[in-house]
């Protein structure tokens, strides 16, 4: 795991990872149901589609949109094992024990948050 200051500077510089912002249908669901609940989700996807020792379909299992936490996944580079690895120092082949689920959540949330700040603009 890494430090999130080092993280979202890293994650700045990389021309793929910065390319993704959420758009107004996804900007619109997290208004309606509020971010709390988007949160819930995003540990929901996290425990089901991540923290397995071997994901199904690892590699492609985070859709590239239409729910924002799938969106955020992807800028942060926490949408598959080999990502959370190379990025995030965290091993594949293991499950994700409560620390690394958490601190992948909050990587979200701190991408969410600041989207919507920077939108708000
Ligand atoms: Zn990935």
């Amino acid at each position: 795991m890494r430090d999130l200051d080092d993280l979202f500077d890293a994650l700045s510089r990389s021309t793929f990872r910065s390319r993704f912002k959420l758009r107004p249908r996804e900007r619109n669901y997290l208004t309606e149901r509020g971010l709390p609940t988007i949160l819930n989700h995003a540990a929901d996807f996290v425990a089901s589609r991540l923290a397995p020792a071997q994901p199904t379909n690892d590699g492609r299992q985070t859709p590239m949109a239409n729910h924002p936490v799938f969106v955020a996944q992807h800028a942060t580079a926490t949408c598959c094992r080999g990502c959370l690895e190379k990025w995030h120092g965290i091993p594949s082949g293991r499950e994700l024990d409560q620390s690394e689920r958490d601190y992948v959540v909050e990587a979200i949330c701190r991408w969410i948050e600041a989207d919507i700040a920077a939108g708000a603009r």
